[in-house]
C-alpha cells in the first residue's frame, strides 16, 4: 500500500492534511505550509460549549465517546442555527476583516482549499466517486461533496442526532439516494478495506483517543489510488531541545479539551510520523 499525504499549518492548533493511497505502492511525503486564520467560529462552538457543562477528558475511551455523543446531540441544533450546514472553522486571508455573513463562505472555503491542496482533479473521469466522511456533523461535506463530483457519500458521527437530521437534509436536498449517514465509531468503522476514493476528515480527528488507530481505519478504508484528507487540530511541533509543551500551553490545552471533549493533542509532526510509518507516498 501506498499514499500520499501533505500538510498545512497555521499558527494556530490546525492541520489540513491529505494522504494518497496509491497503488502500485511507493511511500513519499511532503509538507507545503500556509498560514491560516480562525475567527469567530470558535465563538460557536464556546455558545454551544454552554449548552452542556463541560466535563473532563477521561482515558477511558468509551466514556469520551458518550461524552462527544452526548454533547453533539444536544448543541447541534444550536449550531445549526448560527452555522448552518458546517462544523468546521472557515478560510480566512491573513489579516482579513470579515463580517458575520462571510463566515459561512469561508467554511466553504475550506472545504475548496483543502480539495485543492490534496489536488482532487477538476476532471470529472478521475474525481471521486465513493466517500467517506469520517466524523460528519450533520454531513454538509457529505452533502457539498456529493454534489460537486456526483459522488455517493457515506457519513458517521457518533452522535443520532446529527446522523438523524443528516439524513433528513440530505432527503430535503433530493440526495437521498446518494448520501446517507450512520452512527458508527471512526476507530472501528463498519465499512469493508478499500471502499472509498475520498477518505474525508474534517475537523474530527481532534476527538480520537487513539491517533494511530484513527489514521489505521482511514487507510484501511481507502481504495488503492484513494485520497485521505484529514482536517484537524494539532499543538504545534516540539523544538529539538523540547521534551514536551510549555506548562502554561498545556493549561490552556487542558481548558479547551474539558469545553470540547478531547482527548490529548499531537502535533502535525506526530501525525507524519504515523502516516511515514504506513508507508506512505506523497
Ligand atoms: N466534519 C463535520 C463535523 C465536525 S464536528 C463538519 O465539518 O461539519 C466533529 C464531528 O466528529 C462530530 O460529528 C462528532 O460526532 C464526530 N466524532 C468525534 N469522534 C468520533 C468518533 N470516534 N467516531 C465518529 N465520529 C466522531
Amino acid at each position: 500500500m501506498a499514499s500520499v499525504f501533505h500538510a498545512y499549518h497555521s499558527p494556530l492548533p490546525y492541520f489540513p492534511y491529505k494522504w494518497q493511497r496509491s497503488h502500485p505502492p511507493r511511500p513519499s511525503v511532503s509538507f507545503p505550509s500556509s498560514s491560516f486564520s480562525r475567527r469567530c467560529q470558535s465563538d460557536a462552538r464556546f455558545m454551544a460549549t454552554r449548552v452542556k457543562a463541560a466535563a473532563s477528558t477521561t482515558p477511558d475511551g468509551r466514556a469520551l465517546q458518550v461524552g462527544i455523543a452526548e454533547f453533539y446531540d444536544k448543541s447541534s441544533g444550536l449550531w445549526e442555527d448560527i452555522w448552518g450546514d458546517h462544523m468546521h472553522h472557515g478560510f480566512y486571508d491573513p489579516d482579513s476583516n470579515v463580517s458575520g455573513t462571510d463566515h459561512r463562505a469561508a467554511q466553504i472555503r475550506m472545504i475548496e482549499e483543502s480539495l485543492r491542496f490534496a489536488g482532487i482533479s477538476e476532471d470529472p473521469a478521475k474525481q471521486p466517486k465513493r466517500i467517506v466522511d469520517v466524523g460528519c456533523g450533520i454531513g454538509g461535506s457529505s452533502r457539498y461533496l456529493a454534489r460537486k463530483y456526483g459522488a455517493e457519500c457515506q457519513g458517521i458521527t457518533l452522535s443520532q442526532v446529527q446522523a438523524g437530521r443528516a439524513n433528513v437534509l440530505a432527503k430535503a436536498e433530493g440526495l437521498a439516494d446518494n448520501v446517507s449517514f450512520q452512527v458508527a465509531d471512526a476507530l472501528n468503522q463498519p465499512f469493508p478495506d478499500g471502499q472509498f476514493d475520498l477518505v474525508w476528515s474534517m475537523e474530527s480527528g481532534e476527538h480520537m483517543p487513539e491517533k494511530a488507530k484513527f489514521v489505521n481505519e482511514l487507510v484501511r478504508v481507502a481504495a488503492p489510488g484513494g485520497t485521505i484528507i484529514i482536517v484537524t487540530w494539532c499543538h504545534r511541533d516540539l523544538g529539538p531541545s523540547e521534551e514536551s509543551l510549555q506548562p502554561w500551553e498545556k493549561k490552556l490545552l487542558n481548558r479547551i479539551c474539558n469545553a470540547y471533549y478531547l482527548p490529548e493533542w499531537c502535533s502535525t509532526s506526530d501525525y507524519v510520523k504515523l502516516l511515514q510509518s504506513l508507508s506512505l507516498q506523497d
